[in-house]
């Protein structure tokens, strides 16, 4: 599942090819019918929210959430755009750029109202703007109520907005964190530790587009075998300690950590 670093890329991406611009919105597979809501507006703003886009219109927004499977595929065309190939269920298209979107869990238009709710369920996000502080406080505060895994909690994204299961796992890594300590019992300068670390390296995965966690290996293209520290090392030694790095399941989702530094 795509992570907040790649819904803000596509949000970026939206901005530079079509905003201003009076978009066609399309429904090739006949299943997105909010589509006419917006179709021959011009594209006002597109910004990310944690794993949310939105694509903001004169009268209504369209809300994306990708899910597992969900793609985005941008292509620039001379005469005609192709013809839509496969599953595509949301069409935008200009009169030289086509964006196509197959496979989202979310494709929908959302008034005012229901942005704003949006916005308040969801946590904050480390990859927007926070001149004074308020996300990093709030991040804290969310984190500190719960007595459920921090692993858990950073996963949760009325808690912390964008982290998937990457960051989760490198972030906990760096911090030298067990997994299953619960929110509760954490000190406030550590999980504000968290959030300045996700801070810091989400801007990476924006620029890059690739989730660089390794200190050593944040400039650059480092190879997929040193990528990370435990993501996906189940059994191999911890760069660290030697270690076997550990795995199990968390909520359904593959948790990956070293016993020895995160303990
Ligand atoms: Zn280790």
């Amino acid at each position: 599942m795509p992570e907040g670093h790649s819904v803000h890329r596509t949000a970026k991406q939206f901005q530079k090819l079509l905003l201003n611009q009076p978009l066609q919105v399309l429904s090739p597979q006949g299943r997105f019918t909010d589509a006419a809501v917006v179709s021959g507006q011009s594209l006002t703003k597109s910004e990310a929210w944690g794993k949310q886009l939105l694509l903001h219109f004169e009268t209504a927004a369209i809300r994306v959430h990708l899910g597992i499977y969900g793609k985005w595929s941008f292509s620039k065309f001379e005469e005609s755009p192709p013809e839509p190939t496969g599953q595509v269920r949301a069409r935008f298209l200009t009169e030289s750029q086509v964006v196509d979107l197959r496979g989202p869990t979310v494709c929908e238009a959302i008034d005012f109202t229901q942005i704003g709710s949006l916005f308040e369920r969801l946590g904050p996000d480390p990859l927007r703007p926070d001149p004074r502080g308020e996300s990093r406080e709030r991040f804290i505060e969310r984190v500190l109520r719960r007595k459920v895994p921090i692993g858990q909690l950073l996963m949760d994204q009325s808690v912390l907005a964008g982290v998937g299961n990457v960051y989760r796992a490198e972030l906990l890594f760096r911090a030298g964190l067990s997994p299953f300590t619960p929110g509760n019992k954490l000190p406030a300068e550590l999980v504000g530790a968290i959030w300045d670390d996700a801070s810091m390296l989400m801007p990476l995965g924006v620029k890059t587009g690739l989730m660089l966690t390794r200190d050593g290996y944040l400039n650059g293209r480092p190879k997929k075998d040193d990528r990370y520290s435990v993501y996906k090392r189940e059994g191999l030694p911890c760069r660290q300690c030697g270690t076997n790095i550990a795995i199990d399941l968390m909520q359904a989702r593959k948790l990956y950590w070293c016993p020895k530094c995160q303990a």
